[in-house]
């Protein structure tokens, strides 16, 4: 099972994957997790990519791509990988399409979540991360049972500095500028389901389940 999530921030990707993860035994590859966890470490990779988050703009490719070839040659991701967040570019599509053709094998699918922009700042606005292990809470429809608290590791809570509205529309500027057109790149391809992701959770987890079954059988 090889996919990739696209969608804006705060579609619902992460959420998603994190349950994928769970029912087909495939790892889940967060490029936006990878640099947050470096710059958290303060390794060179963090240095190079804060400036960027910081101001909610996308890290250069080559950079990206580098991280996500090296991650999905590791033995975990021979029968499959989630990938969220990447590609974001029609350029780092094309150099997915390059790796895989290398390896011989070929994406299963591509999940497009599609929300509002109004509902995508409503959603970031309100979402909280743990600072330990990166599960996403929100307090608008997914509250932690203790305040500011993790259910899974009892890590602290807390804002990302990106989820602060100014950086949010800019995100979503960049979101719609250099990520949208990969829908089309991916339409050529006949690869691409659309997914409305201002469903409950429940509901889009149900139709990622049907759509995934029904590849799993072909
Ligand atoms: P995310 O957690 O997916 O919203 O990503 C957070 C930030 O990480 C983005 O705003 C970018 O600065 C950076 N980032 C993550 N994935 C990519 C990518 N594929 N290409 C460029 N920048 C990325």
């Amino acid at each position: 099972m090889f996919l990739v999530l696209l969608g804006m921030p705060g579609s619902g990707k992460g959420t998603q994957a994190q349950f994928i993860k769970e029912s087909f035994g495939v790892p889940h590859i967060s490029t936006g997790d990878i640099f947050r966890e470096a710059i958290k470490a303060e390794t060179p990779l963090g240095q190079k990519a804060k400036g960027y988050l910081d101001r909610g703009e996308l890290v250069p490719d080559e950079l990206v791509t580098d991280i996500v070839k090296e991650r999905i040659e590791k033995d975990d991701c021979r029968n499959g990988f989630i990938l969220d967040g990447y590609p974001r570019t029609v350029n780092q599509a094309e150099a997915l399409d390059t790796i895989m053709q290398k390896k011989g094998i070929s994406l299963t699918s591509v999940v497009d979540f599609r929300i509002t922009p109004d509902e995508a700042v409503r959603r970031l606005s309100s979402r909280r991360s743990c600072s330990s292990c990166s599960a996403v809470y929100n307090l608008l429809h997914k509250m932690p049972k203790e305040e500011g608290k993790c259910d899974l590791c009892g890590g602290k809570l807390y804002q990302r500095d990106d989820d602060r509205e100014d950086v949010i529309r800019n995100r979503l500027k960049v979101y719609e500028l250099q990520t949208a057109p990969i829908i089309e790149y991916y339409e050529k391809q006949n690869n691409i389901s659309h997914i409305d992701a201002e469903a409950q959770i429940a509901s889009i987890r149900e139709s990622i389940t049907e759509l995934l079954g029904s590849k799993a059988q072909k």
